[in-house]
């Protein structure tokens, strides 16, 4: 193996993803190969410090106190104090508005037909009755 070849197993090599036999020979190229060794141990050290950037992990109540710095910003137009309840209650308002304009909806549309139906319905008794 030379060293380009071993050098660019790199990563396959670092996610496991190599070949048992790809592994043996890149293992053995390494442990005889000063400049590949080296560059292994940058690749490694390299990925290994951008990965720990990558998993830094928010404090638990990081949202809620961004949250609580727009509300403070913005005088409370977005996000005031009680947050979590006023969002909470719109949300609630929202669903039950949604409900009420469907059932309105349903209401005037069950009416429409009872009203088509009814004028039909309601003529053949007076048709049958003036005569
Ligand atoms: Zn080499």
């Amino acid at each position: 193996m030379d060293h380009e070849r071993a050098q660019s197993l790199f990563m396959s090599y670092h996610d496991a993803e190599l070949p048992a036999r790809e592994v043996e020979a890149l293992e053995a190229h390494l442990a005889q190969c000063t400049e590949c060794s080296l560059a292994w141990q940058g690749y490694k050290a390299a990925v290994e410090e951008i990965s720990g950037l990558l998993k830094v992990t928010p404090a638990p109540d990081f949202s809620k106190r961004v949250q609580q710095a727009i509300g403070r910003r913005s005088r409370g137009r977005f996000f005031s104090e009680s947050s979590d309840s006023g969002g909470l209650g719109i949300a609630i308002v929202s669903v039950i508005l949604v409900l009420v304009f469907a059932l309105l909806y349903l209401l005037i549309a069950t009416s429409g037909e009872v009203k088509v139906v009814d004028p039909g319905a309601s003529s053949d008794p007076k048709g049958a009755a003036s005569p």
